[in-house]
């Protein structure tokens, strides 16, 4: 295979409010939407592993040879995490906490004394200064036990002042605010309101500058702000005043540190859900709220770039939790898999209960493999472009964990839907099982709802597609621009598009064992074919092809399987090297790559054979209350 894409330039700054997308027919709203996130879009010219994959281009060296990562640090990781473990067990009751919808001072004292309130933070800044490997080691030992107390840190940490400051921050900002967030300030991030959900461009809370200029007032209302009942400092994203761009005025959201002390800043009321109802999450308003200028985060207008680069490595913390939160499933049915007799036997050798079980070990196994492959690159090189492979491991780490947690309780069976002080008033040992799925269906909707997730993954998915050939279809470009574009495109495509249909190439890494390196040659050729099924919709839907997310979602899973077998491969080669026996590898590696290639098939089969459009149009009908009728007989 060959082995360079040449790619246009990525935009300069100057550029990248000119969007290669044409807008032409879209509604103001839809625009308005995609300008503001277009022009936060982070653009890396060094194409990820996942990014590579879309295009059909194998490179297995960036994610090969999964690494140890520094040895001296390891040291101090291990012994930190043993001693948060002792802590958890001792100390943190997570069925209390549940019940309570309060944690403990203690308990958030005792996690600030182990410094949990800045893994990350650099020691220079009061931190423990961890890689994101040990961050994702902890938040798993955390979510594994007691969903709340994670909740609280991560978003802490990985949303709240913590890791936008280290990214984004100026020295100053450092200096002021790492050592009191990373001593145990709590901190949140406040970006939701009642009419922003998913789409940011909305925003209603407003920062106007000060006669001086040297601060701004903020007012508005954030809802469902995480830790924002009880922090100290918080992330407040904001409109600043807008941007004329070729004469017409774009919106500019701004992010700031604000101090929740501050004259004007009021926790309206606390909000309750389902599950992490220690989560201290509230409606929070601003009233002409002074924020000094010296508070901004990453730039006046950069607010939104600042929110959505966060979220790349911030977003890993929960992927981490739903390798915690699958492990915790596969424990439970190891034992009661074993010792639960019906019909004469253990459940677990019934075949439809030990389907379960074999899909939650190969699925924690997987999911466990992406994100250290992830997590690695961070910490190799902390500017790497990981977006799609968070992207990834969030979407398909939570949606796997949901699936693991449904097994579960259907593998309880009754006992599953039971509380544990339930369980524990009648004597039998209290599974956290209704805990841990009330806790954990949420994580497929913030951070990056699964639907937004795919929406991403397919959008730069589709990057070098669009800057390749984006210009030409853009209507709205000079036609002469649009004529130039043509012909680069096309000299492009000559090259690229035969070579995905090669069925050679993509050999595996020469030290691969050659079990493993077979199911890798099976990536590789899938993802020839997953990059000329996305070029042939292109050309099929053109600029139409965005509104087809039922179908570039089958895309965006394909590219998650095949993310997730490369990586169950590359964890495998080194669980082999540190000397586990090939056996027990093997069979989990197997079963995995089976069940993944089965799905894989499948979605591709959905491309070409599907109902969506019928369906979407059902649903439309639905909507218009056509079929109102099949609601009668309910209350
Ligand atoms: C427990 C909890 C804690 C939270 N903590 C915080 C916090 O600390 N800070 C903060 O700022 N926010 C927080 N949030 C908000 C959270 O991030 C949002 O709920 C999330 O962004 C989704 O927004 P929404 O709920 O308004 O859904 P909406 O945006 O209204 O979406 C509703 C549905 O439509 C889908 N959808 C929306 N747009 C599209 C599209 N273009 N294409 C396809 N599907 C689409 C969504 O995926 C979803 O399924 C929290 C929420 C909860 C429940």
């Amino acid at each position: 295979m060959s082995t360079a894409i040449e790619l246009p330039p990525r935009p300069t700054p100057a550029d990248e409010n000119k969007s290669v997308i044409d807008m032409s027919k879209m509604n103001e709203g839809q625009r308005a939407a995609l300008q503001v996130t277009e022009a936060a879009r982070e653009s890396h010219d060094d194409l990820s592993f996942v990014a590579h994959l879309f295009m059909g281009r194998w490179r297995p060296e960036k994610l090969h040879p999964l690494t140890d990562g520094d040895a001296a640090e390891k040291v101090r990781a291990d012994k930190f995490l043993a001693d948060l473990a002792a802590f958890l067990r001792a100390k943190v009751d997570g069925d209390l906490i549940d019940r309570t919808g309060e944690i403990p001072d203690d308990v958030m004292a005792g996690l600030a004394k182990l410094g949990c309130y800045g893994i990350k933070v650099p020691q220079q800044y009061g931190g423990l200064g961890f890689s994101q490997t040990t961050y994702c080691r902890a938040c798993q030992l955390i979510a594994s036990h007691c969903a709340n107390t994670f909740a609280h840190l991560s978003i802490h940490q990985s949303v709240g002042v913590p890791q936008p400051l280290m990214l984004f921050g100026t020295e100053e900002q450092k200096q002021n605010f790492l050592p009191r967030v990373a001593g145990g300030e709590v901190s949140a991030f406040a970006l939701t309101e009642a009419g922003v959900g998913s789409d940011p461009a909305r925003m209603t809370t407003k920062a106007t500058p000060t006669e001086d200029g040297s601060a701004f007032l903020l007012n508005g209302e954030k809802l469902w702000c995480s830790n924002g009942t009880r922090a100290g400092l918080l992330i407040v994203a904001a409109q600043t005043p807008p941007k004329l761009v070729d004469g017409k005025p774009r919106t500019q959201i701004t992010a700031f540190v604000v101090e929740a002390k501050s004259p004007g800043v009021e926790v309206v009321c606390r909000s309750q859900f389902m599950g992490h109802r220690a989560i201290y999450n509230g409606v929070l308003r601003f009233t002409n709220v002074r924020v000094p200028r010296a508070h901004i985060v990453g730039g006046e207008g950069r607010g939104l770039k600042v929110a959505l680069t966060t979220l790349n490595a911030g977003r890993l913390s929960i992927p981490a939790a739903s390798i915690g939160v699958a492990k915790r499933s596969l424990q439970i049915a190891r034992e009661w898999g074993k010792v639960r007799i019906q019909w004469g036997v253990p459940i677990g050798q019934h075949a439809a209960v030990a389907e379960k079980i074999r899909r939650i070990a190969a699925h924690a196994f997987a999911m466990e493999a992406m994100l250290l492959a992830t997590s690695r690159i961070v910490d190799r090189d902390k500017k790497a472009d990981i977006r799609l492979e968070a992207a990834m491991c969030k979407l398909w780490g939570t949606e796997k964990a949901w699936m693991c947690l449904d097994d579960i309780m259907q593998i309880r069976g009754g006992r599953g839907y039971e509380t544990e002080q339930s369980l524990t008033a009648r004597g039998e040992k209290p599974y956290p099982v209704e805990r841990l799925m009330r806790d954990n269906r949420v994580t497929t909707i913030f951070e990056g709802s699964s639907e937004i997730m795919r929406l991403f993954i397919m959008r730069e998915a589709l990057d070098p597609h669009l800057r390749i050939a984006g210009i030409a279809l853009n209507t709205e470009r000079p036609w002469r621009e649009r004529l130039g574009s043509a012909l680069r495109a096309a000299g492009f495509y000559a090259w690229w598009y035969p070579r995905q249909w090669l069925t050679f190439g993509g050999a595996a890494p020469a030290d691969m064992h050659p079990h493993l390196a077979g199911y890798l040659e099976k990536v590789a050729r899938r993802s020839r074919r997953l990059a000329r099924t996305l070029f042939h919709q292109m050309v099929r839907f053109g600029v139409q092809l965005e509104k087809r997310q039922v179908l570039l979602g089958r895309l965006a899973d394909i590219g998650a399987d095949l993310f997730a077998i490369a990586a169950a491969c590359v964890y495998a080669q080194k669980l082999l090297k540190d000397g586990e026996p090939e056996a027990k590898i093997f069979m989990l590696v197997d079963d995995f790559c089976a069940q993944a290639l089965i799905r894989i098939e499948q979605n591709f089969r959905g491309v070409g054979h599907n109902a969506d459009q019928h369906g979407y149009d059902l649903a439309q009908q639905v909507i218009a209350g056509e079929h109102q009728w099949i609601e009668r007989g309910i209350v």
